[in-house]
């Protein structure tokens, strides 16, 4: 026993749901915490389940999706009424850095009076960080069905989305994040000890086809909608005889 966990934090849909946060994760290794992704609802969910934010490490944000993001700013400044000293790095999308500098200072999250420091990291497809653990982002299309919009008005969004695969004590995890289809994360499944993944944009039916011809250990079906929704992925899961597939509950921990 590791002691590592991974914890879901927000499993809501970006069409927020009442009962969960949205998208937010912890990966604990040993005392220290990391935190992937940080949607609406995702700091008081971080409370509630007893963690401590003076533990966590560092951040990493998939894109800039307000269910993925939008807690950010409020995570900061728990960070800094809590009297965090130390310095702390957050891995963002390189698109997101400089409009987020300015957002934390409108919203007098004011870098000099933080009293820790903040270190906003850009990042693109295929950036390793590597530490106690090791997380790989790789690019998706989630976002690019934006492309034309952001040409038409010369906005300067790159439609930076990334799933990221993470190692840490020889397991493997997938986090899909959000992506465009299935086969944005087709090939990174096999081998992996949990995969977490979105049910928004998946066709759940070739999914479910390719779940049962690879070695996972673990399938957590997040990202979730109504009840119905949800029902209805149990449904197709116990009837292909998936056991090994989940629904994401907030709060739920996966020991790894
Ligand atoms: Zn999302
Ligand atoms: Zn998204």
């Amino acid at each position: 026993m590791t002691g590592n966990k991974f914890i879901i934090l927000g499993s809501s849909s970006g069409l927020p749901q009442a009962g969960r946060a949205c998208s937010g994760y912890v990966l604990k290794t040993g005392e220290n915490l990391s935190l992937i992704d940080c949607g609406g609802g995702v700091t008081s969910s971080f409370l509630r389940r007893g963690l401590n934010p003076l533990d966590v490490e560092q951040v990493f944000i998939t894109h800039t999706h307000p269910d993925h993001v939008i807690d950010l700013p409020l995570f900061i400044q728990l960070l800094y009424l809590k009297g965090r000293t130390g310095p702390f790095d957050m891995y963002i999308p390189e698109e997101f850095v400089q409009p987020f500098w300015t957002f934390l200072t409108s919203v007098y999250l004011i870098e000099e009076k933080l009293g820790f420091k903040l270190n906003l990291v850009g990042y693109q497809d295929e950036f390793t960080f590597t530490g106690e653990f090791q997380l790989r982002a790789i690019g998706n299309k989630h976002l690019q069905s934006n492309g034309e919009l952001i040409e038409q008005l010369g906005l300067p969004n790159k439609m930076q989305c990334h799933s990221v695969e993470i190692e840490v004590d020889g397991k493997k995890i997938l986090y899909s994040s959000d992506i465009a289809a299935y086969e944005d994360v087709r090939p990174h499944l096999d081998g992996k000890d949990l995969v977490v993944l979105e049910s928004t944009h998946v066709d759940l039916e070739e999914f479910i086809e390719h779940a049962q011809t690879v070695k996972v250990g673990r399938f957590i079906i997040t990202h979730l909608g109504t009840d119905e929704e949800i029902a209805a992925i149990q449904a197709m899961a116990a009837k292909a005889g998936l056991d090994n597939l989940t629904t994401a509950v907030d709060g739920m921990e996966v020991e790894l």
